[in-house]
């Protein structure tokens, strides 16, 4: 696939769109600026890649839309070698915006082909993550804890206490609550047993699922 001079111009409008909407983090324009969405959807949707669209990819599984993404990578508020973990890695592309932003990123995806896909992709496209693993989102990472950050990109009915025991003092859980529709909610751990707990508006996402491996 190539990156032409008119897909760097749809994305440089899709940089200002984001802004209008709101989005102001530097770091987060520019990943989304440098990185050619449309690889990560199938050859026949280029068109699609530069809207601010969710659009669907392999397994019945969606590439968020932009600004979801850009949304979710600034209220991380995290700094250049920060420790972040991805659950639902999805066609990647989130993990190539925080990777793009200098994060050290860990990511997690349950469905099997999904994971594969992602996994030669992002290889392929020289984004390289410091795991891609093949799990069940719901218990994190106990290994790899404490995260710096913790983002999770599929609508979760509760939020699951490994994610929070998981985090940094001063780390962030960015994750999207609800059934049908979710409440984008950012958990900052403040002490050892102390959390704080705000919200970001309505947004939709595929489920976060349970029991599924
Ligand atoms: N970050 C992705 C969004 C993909 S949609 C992107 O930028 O494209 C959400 C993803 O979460 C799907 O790929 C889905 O398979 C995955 N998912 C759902 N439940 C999960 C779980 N329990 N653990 C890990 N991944 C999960």
């Amino acid at each position: 696939m190539k990156d032409t001079f008119t897909h760097k111009g749809m994305r440089k409008r899709l940089v200002t769109t984001l802004q209008q909407k709101g989005i102001t983090n530097k770091a987060v324009l520019a990943a989304i600026n440098a990185i050619p969405r449309h690889f990560f959807m199938d050859s026949g949707f280029v068109d699609h890649a530069y809207v601010d669209k969710a659009f669907p990819i392999a397994a019945d599984q969606t590439i968020s839309q932009p600004y979801t993404v850009a949304r979710q990578s600034e209220l991380l508020e995290i700094e250049k070698g920060d420790k972040v973990l991805e659950i639902g890695t999805g066609s990647g592309y989130q993990t190539a915006v925080l990777l793009e932003m200098g994060a050290v990123v860990y990511t997690i995806e349950r469905q099997n082909e999904l994971f594969k896909k992602t996994k030669l992709f992002l290889s392929k496209l020289g984004y390289r993550p410091k795991r891609l693993i093949f799990g069940d989102g719901y218990k994190g990472l106990e290994e790899e804890a404490p995260f710096d950050g913790i983002i999770v990109t599929a609508g979760a009915p509760y939020v699951p206490k490994p994610l929070l025991a998981q985090l940094q003092v001063g780390g962030k859980l960015v994750i999207p609550v609800g059934e049908d529709v979710q409440i984008m909610t950012v958990f900052t751990r403040t002490a050892e047993t102390e959390f704080e707990k705000e919200e970001f508006g309505e947004f939709r996402f595929v489920p976060l699922l349970e029991d599924k491996n």
